[in-house]
């Protein structure tokens, strides 16, 4: 049989668009989704946990031990090259605390070897952080913390961002905008002005989903529903 070559490019456009779309229904692929912790590993542990998922069955867990080298991620280099959206289905199951940390990390070639643009949380808030120059986004006074949110515990959050070539971040929480976490053109962040007093547009080469904090906090996150694509996919129903 013949097989009709539109047809056939119909087919197969939506796994195209996406790069990268994980459930871990498969189990944990661990060529696809390696760890990642950068000069050292003490105490966290990554692990395919059946016990807990956004869909089916199965999430990836990350246990993140307290300390530096108590990080510990999981992740893609399948990063597309103009840009990249990301939606993670997540849930930590302890608040964000005034200490900082992050929960992704992306190694950032735009700031150069082993720097990284992360997003964490500072000050109990949502918040993007440039390993270069130690940047927030948004700046951590009141006015940049109440721009922010809040990070729920004990349930699976739908957390998106965009990271344009132009050096845009767009971020959303089940599918809502975070004024303080946008830098766009056109659209003013009055929280955003230590993010902007450098002109560095990420250039992103992996994303790391896991755990990572520079005092003693330690946490456990779950991800699940993983997509990294050229385009928005928004927050499934
Ligand atoms: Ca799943």
């Amino acid at each position: 049989m013949l097989l009709n070559p539109a047809l056939l490019v119909l087919a197969l456009l939506p796994f195209s668009l996406a790069q990268v779309s994980e459930g871990f229904e498969n189990g944990w692929d661990q060529t696809a989704w390696p760890t990642y912790a950068v000069d050292c590993n003490q105490g966290g542990k990554v692990s395919l946990d059946s016990s807990t998922a956004h869909s089916g069955k199965n999430s990836i867990r990350v246990d993140g031990a307290g300390g530096y080298c108590g990080h510990i991620f999981v992740g893609t280099t399948k990063v597309p090259s103009g840009d990249v959206y990301v939606r993670t289905y997540l849930k930590a199951s302890k608040a964000l605390t005034d200490a900082h940390v992050s929960f992704i990390t992306m190694p950032d070639s735009a700031q150069g070897t082993k720097k990284h643009l992360r997003i964490g949380g500072q000050s109990k808030i949502l918040m993007y952080n440039r390993e270069s120059d130690d940047a927030t986004l948004p700046d951590l006074s009141p006015q940049g913390i109440a721009a922010s949110a809040a990070l729920p515990t004990g349930t699976w959050q739908c957390f998106e961002y965009h990271l344009g070539t132009d050096g845009t971040i767009e971020t959303w929480l089940n599918g809502n905008a975070i004024a303080g976490l946008t830098v766009k053109a056109g659209v003013t962040n009055v929280n955003a002005a230590q993010w902007q007093r450098s002109s560095i547009k990420p250039k992103i080469t992996s994303i790391y989903f896991g755990w990572e904090s520079y005092g003693g906090d330690a946490n456990t996150f779950w991800y699940d529903d993983i997509v990294v694509s050229s385009s928005r996919v928004g927050c499934s129903s």
